[in-house]
């Protein structure tokens, strides 16, 4: 599916390394798990996830008294899939109307994601309201509206320049008035200016509180994963001016980066909720622990 084959690149780095790795090696030892840590720190899985996995590795070795190198791979996937099951990856959209704010930096896939995760909810019988709530690029607006169009649903949008708050105030009245089910919001992205990016996120926030007090709230971080540790480093910030419920990793197809999973389950303790994969309205996956591991390792 398409999965598998969008991990091809990521397999490459890091499953057939490994299984390399435990067939040369005639028993268990130190360098053993040296040439695992090499590779995982290697395929963006991260230093501190690496640390991790490799030190519960040789607990669990130890424990159950495993000698067979072939053995550790099943070991490691059963840690992979722990590690990965932080929490759920289902959307929070329960109540009728929710509020799904997305943020993120240009050009990782943020109107893409949305124009996806709309159909997706449509598709669900859901009634969807857009919010072009990135006012800082005309483009944006444009973009967001091709996607609406697309999808089929309603878009609000003021014109370039205009306060994001007052498109997400109007969006938020035309979702009362037309009793529709979900809100999804775009916002700019420019992490360069933090503290600008804090203040208008926050006012967005605040009257959606306000206006909508009983709604489900789920903000959703896109990062793309093709950026690899970078990826991480944004996520950092955006937690600094952002509560963040769940990540949108886009890009999984292609990459050989797609050890970064890990390590935003690992240090970032934020669920990845979907997964991109591929650019066409349907390439956006819940994601799955399990079934992820299993494609890695298939
Ligand atoms: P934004 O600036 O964050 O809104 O980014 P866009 O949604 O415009 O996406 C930027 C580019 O990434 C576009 O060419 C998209 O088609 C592409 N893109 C988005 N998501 C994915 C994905 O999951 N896989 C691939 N291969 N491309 C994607």
């Amino acid at each position: 599916d398409k999965l598998k084959e969008g991990l091809k690149k990521t397999k490459n780095a890091i499953t057939e390394r490994i299984d390399q790795v435990l067939v040369s090696f005639g028993k268990i030892d130190e360098e053993l798990f040296d040439e695992l840590e090499e590779i995982l720190i290697t395929s963006d899985v991260g230093t501190e996830a690496t640390l991790r996995i490799i030190e519960d590795l040789k607990k669990k070795v130890k424990e159950n008294k495993i000698t067979d190198p072939l053995k550790v791979k099943e070991l490691l996937k059963d840690e992979l899939k722990e590690l990965l099951s932080i929490g759920s990856t289902e959307l929070n959209v329960e109540a009728s109307p929710s509020v799904i704010v997305v943020v993120g930096v240009n050009g990782v896939g943020k109107t893409t994601s949305i124009g996806k995760i709309a159909n997706q909810l449509k598709q669900k019988g859901k009634k969807v309201v857009m919010a072009a709530a990135d006012t800082f690029r005309a483009a944006a607006i444009d973009q967001l509206e091709i996607w609406a169009n697309r999808v089929g649903v309603e878009l609000i949008k003021h014109s370039e320049g205009s306060d994001p708050a007052a498109v997400v105030f109007d969006a938020i009245q035309a979702v009362k008035a037309r009793k529709s089910d979900v809100l999804i919001c775009d916002t700019a992205g420019r992490l360069h200016n933090k503290k600008n990016l804090m203040d208008e996120l926050k006012k967005i926030f605040r009257i959606i509180d306000r206006e909508l007090p009983e709604a489900s709230k789920e903000v959703l971080l896109v990062l793309d994963a093709t950026t690899g540790q970078n990826a991480i480093v944004q996520a950092k910030t955006f937690k600094e001016v952002s509560p963040v419920s769940g990540i949108v990793l886009t890009k999984l197809d292609g990459t050989a980066k797609g050890g970064i999973v890990i390590a935003i389950s690992s240090e970032l303790n934020i669920p990845v909720k979907l997964i991109g994969v591929g650019e066409k309205i349907d390439d956006l996956q819940r994601f799955n622990a399990d079934e992820f591991v299993e494609a890695l390792f298939s």
